[in-house]
């Protein structure tokens, strides 16, 4: 499906490639607005699922016969497609993971194993839990610090009280390029920057950014970039670790097993090389290849033109949402993607989610993993419509008259 000839932006043809779109909830058609959470599957992967399970499924690297190399090609080649899309130097600076969450934890092991108690480390205010705890487990097994970069009200960084976090015993920056609960575009490329400029590597959370903007991990110049397959159209189980060779290469094995070994005796174990070093085991060999397919369908695209569109979705669900009386944006960047979160006076977000659903359409209410964020705003969780490029204005019409029902039942 590589071509430079990109695909025209057609939202009907967008829609039809996904069918989970075409069905009704309590008879009503659905309408998902929360794909901050996850993103529905086109029929492109559904077919690549199905087709591997059918004709393909065999064990990788491993078996001399037919199956497995078919199998083994595949996974590789998805591989490949993946290091292309991120424009990775090498295509073994890619490693599958289960998630964003898993990726994390194989850093906060692996790179962890070469910190020491007073190394200190950076997240930001507006991190999911699974960018903060895996540091927090860190630093009570090895006694580094973990610093906070604050916000402000608007739920944008505070780069100089970043920069004054930054010194000579900074390890590592870890910080979201968009936030999943405010929708915050963060700076990364200077995040970036000042870090190097102290000797600290970063990692980019880009479980919200990949599915909206062109990654360029060469030009960010990020020393790891994650994110999961499950939000960028592909399967559940499957994500990825990008990072630069030289620092994979200095980096222990985070899991030990089969494929991630050179040679085993019972006195010593010598690994494998990159990337087979942190793939232990029999991997998520369909989930690979089908985030494969789900990149290739993304390519098909002119990102700018998907962007573009969720924008323009995002600021007009705002303007339309901003006529309600005692309703409040939380996360006022102008620097935003497609995430619209909301707190009304007097209501609570699980009510309205819950009477939103009953009319067909699915929001995510809570705290969206992230409670210190919450906590900073002092609220229990915000209602949060988290749009893709198959939603339409048209399904905004409807979700802002199911809000104005469900709350003249609440008020
Ligand atoms: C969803 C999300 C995660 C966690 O992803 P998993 O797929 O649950 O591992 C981490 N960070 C951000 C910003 C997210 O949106």
């Amino acid at each position: 499906m590589e071509s430079t000839q990109k695909r025209k932006f057609n939202i009907r043809e967008i829609r039809e490639d996904f069918p989970a779109l075409r069905q009704t909830v309590y008879g009503k058609n659905l309408i998902y607005f929360d794909n901050g959470a996850t993103s529905q599957k086109p029929q492109f992967v559904i077919d690549a699922i199905n087709r591997y399970y059918s004709k393909e499924n065999a064990n990788i690297h491993r078996g001399v016969h037919h199956l497995s190399q078919k199998a083994t090609n595949e996974y590789e080649a998805s591989r490949k497609t993946i290091a292309a899309y991120l424009n990775a130097k090498k295509d073994h600076e890619i490693i599958f993971t289960k998630g964003t969450t898993d990726s994390i934890n194989l850093v906060a092991n692996s790179f962890g194993a070469l910190l020491k108690a007073g190394d200190e480390i950076i997240i930001s205010a507006m991190e999911h839990h699974s960018n903060i705890v895996p540091w927090q487990m860190l630093c009570e097994r090895v006694g580094c610090v973990l610093r906070v970069i604050p916000i402000n009200k608007k739920g944008e960084l505070i780069f100089e009280e970043y920069e004054k976090l930054l010194n000579e015993k900074t390890k590592l920056v870890s910080v979201t390029h968009i936030s999943n609960t405010l929708g915050t575009i963060n700076p990364v490329k200077k995040i970036i920057a000042s870090a190097h400029n102290v000797g600290a590597k970063v990692l980019i959370d880009g479980a919200q950014s990949i599915q909206h903007k062109k990654i360029d991990v060469q030009a960010l110049d990020c020393d790891f970039y994650v994110f999961s397959g499950h939000k960028v159209f592909g399967p559940t189980g499957i994500g990825i670790l990008y990072g630069k060779e030289e620092l994979l290469n200095k980096m222990p094995p985070y899991q030990g097993g089969g494929d991630m070994i050179a040679k085993v005796t019972f006195e010593k174990t010598t690994y494998n090389e990159l990337p087979f070093k942190f793939e232990a085991g029999t991997p998520h060999i369909a989930g690979a290849i089908c985030l494969g397919r789900a990149i290739e369908y993304l390519n098909q695209f002119n990102i700018e033109d998907i962007e573009q569109h969720e924008l323009a979705l995002a600021d007009y669900a705002q303007d339309l949402l901003l006529t309600f009386e005692g309703l409040h944006i939380i996360g006022e960047s102008k620097n935003k993607t497609s995430v619209v979160s909301f707190v009304v006076d007097g209501v609570h977000p699980f009510d309205l989610g819950t009477l939103l659903d009953k009319q067909g359409i699915a929001v995510r209410t809570g705290h969206h993993c992230t409670q210190p964020l919450m906590d900073f705003y002092k609220i229990p969780g915000t209602v949060r419509a988290s749009f893709a490029f198959y939603n339409t204005k048209e399904e905004i019409d409807i979700f802002i008259k199911a809000f104005e029902k469900a709350l003249g039942m609440l008020k």
